[in-house]
């Protein structure tokens, strides 16, 4: 079916619900008519009062291949992408092995994800303090932005960077306008002793919003001295939001972003010994959380994306329950849309705000915005549809994921996913994958 009607009373259009008909053709948005029209020589897709909307664009996730596939692979994390509505993807450089640091490692993530993407999937270089030099080719071979940490990653092969390695690579994003994405923690010893590694507490404590707030005053000069795009990425410290206020008034170079588990936990109810909330930045304070939220009601994130960051369980420490041991990431991927809806309902975010945050937004800062991001004619065929109304339960059986664990297991949620379209094809229908292997890899300016 390579031509067809969907028609909706909700089509999500300009930014606003219409009632509207979309005439999809050859893998692109070819038409779209307020109101009801069927033709008697197109098929035709009623889908009554479902939420249409386009394609949900993640920017930030972590797939982990090639080298670590037995953490998450292509294969899993689009097909996961796909049932959760997520029609792209933005591979971060790390954690797969080697990691996206130089042009040959980029070629050969590109080659371990043919035939496994089942979404649209873009990629991120990576700077460490010794691939200076590296920086231009990944930018010319089409990577959306260039990521980097202030702060141990995890990863051995992925050291952090310094703000004086920042500054050599800084010419070269100008030139190429290119965003740096930075991890914003900025460690330093001011950090009460660990007394007990399996108490959320201990953990919490062991990465104070100081470390944050020093590592984005770091983003904000360097954005500053060389008039560069900077974007930070899961912002949890609001303490780092009136800085960034500040800057956004200033310059459109900055960007911030957050993701759904520091919307949807809280450090009160993380239960001790429960490493499967662990990730850096620490999931804070509700009080902290508040604040998170009124900067998104108050339109302050310039888009949200779930730092999807997989690892085995035995790697989560599961057992043992150690924070510290265990690696810090959390799953969820698949999960964007009902915990953001769910939260947000009762917090107030109207579905005109949040849509655009998962959508739009991210595909402007990405560049693609002439191509994805927007239900237009012209445009890439990427379409989500979901119902409202419908209340579900996160089970093991509807992850597809490639490791069931993730916190959000058994948290019962509003809006569920019915159907994915991918470059106009029907990839999930009645929330079953459908049609594999239509993702297409996205590069920068192609
Ligand atoms: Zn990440």
């Amino acid at each position: 079916m390579t031509e067809f009607l969907i028609y909706s009373k909700r089509c999500f259009l300009l930014d606003a619900f219409q009632e509207a008909t979309i005439h999809i053709k050859n893998q692109k948005i070819l038409d779209i008519k307020k109101g009801y029209h069927t033709s008697a020589s197109i098929p035709f897709l009623d889908y009554q009062n479902l939420i249409v909307m386009p394609g949900i664009i993640d920017a930030h996730v972590h797939i982990n291949e090639p080298g670590r596939e037995s953490w998450e692979g292509f294969d899993t994390a689009t097909k996961a992408a796909a049932v959760g509505g997520v029609t792209t993807l933005i591979e971060m450089p790390l954690n797969a092995s080697p990691v996206t640091t130089n042009i040959n490692a980029l070629h050969q993530k590109l080659e371990s994800s043919k035939n496994k993407l089942h979404v649209n999937c873009g990629f991120y270089g990576g700077t460490i303090p010794t691939n200076k030099n590296d920086i231009e080719g990944l930018i010319n071979a089409g990577v959306f932005g260039i990521k980097g940490f202030l702060t141990p990653s995890g990863i051995d092969e992925f050291p952090n960077v310094t703000k004086l390695d920042l500054e050599a690579i800084a010419p070269v994003l100008k030139t190429h306008d290119i965003p740096l994405l930075l991890h914003c923690e900025l460690t330093d010893t001011k950090v009460p002793e660990v007394t007990n590694a399996k108490s959320y507490q201990s953990y919490l404590n062991s990465r104070p919003q100081h470390w944050e707030t020093n590592a984005i005053a770091l983003a904000l000069d360097l954005q500053k001295k060389f008039d560069i795009k900077v974007h930070i990425v899961h912002l949890s410290a609001s303490k780092g939001i009136e800085p960034i206020k500040e800057r956004l008034n200033e310059t459109n170079k900055l960007t911030v972003e957050t993701c759904p588990h520091y919307l949807f936990f809280n450090a009160e109810t993380i239960p001790d010994e429960s490493p499967i909330y662990k990730c850096a930045p620490p999931i804070r304070e509700s009080a902290n959380n508040d604040k998170l939220w009124d900067f998104l009601l108050d339109n302050g994130f310039s888009f949200l994306g779930s730092d999807h960051s997989p690892a085995p369980p035995e790697r989560k420490q599961l057992e043992s329950g150690d924070f510290f041991k265990a690696w810090g990431g959390i799953s969820g991927l698949q999960f964007t849309l009902p915990i953001l809806f769910s939260e947000g309902q009762k917090r107030g975010l109207q579905l005109e705000k949040l849509i655009p945050l998962i959508t739009r937004k991210p595909s402007e800062f990405l560049g693609i915005n002439q191509k994805k991001g927007t239900l237009a004619p012209g445009l890439d065929a990427d379409i989500t549809v979901w119902d409202d109304t419908q209340q579900f339960t996160i089970s093991e059986a509807s992850i597809e994921h490639k490791h069931k664990a993730t916190p959000y297991l058994n948290h019962r949620v509003f809006g569920k996913v019915i159907h994915t379209f991918v470059n106009g094809v029907h990839v999930v229908e009645n929330s079953k994958l459908k049609t594999l292997n239509q993702g297409k890899i996205l590069l920068k300016d192609t």
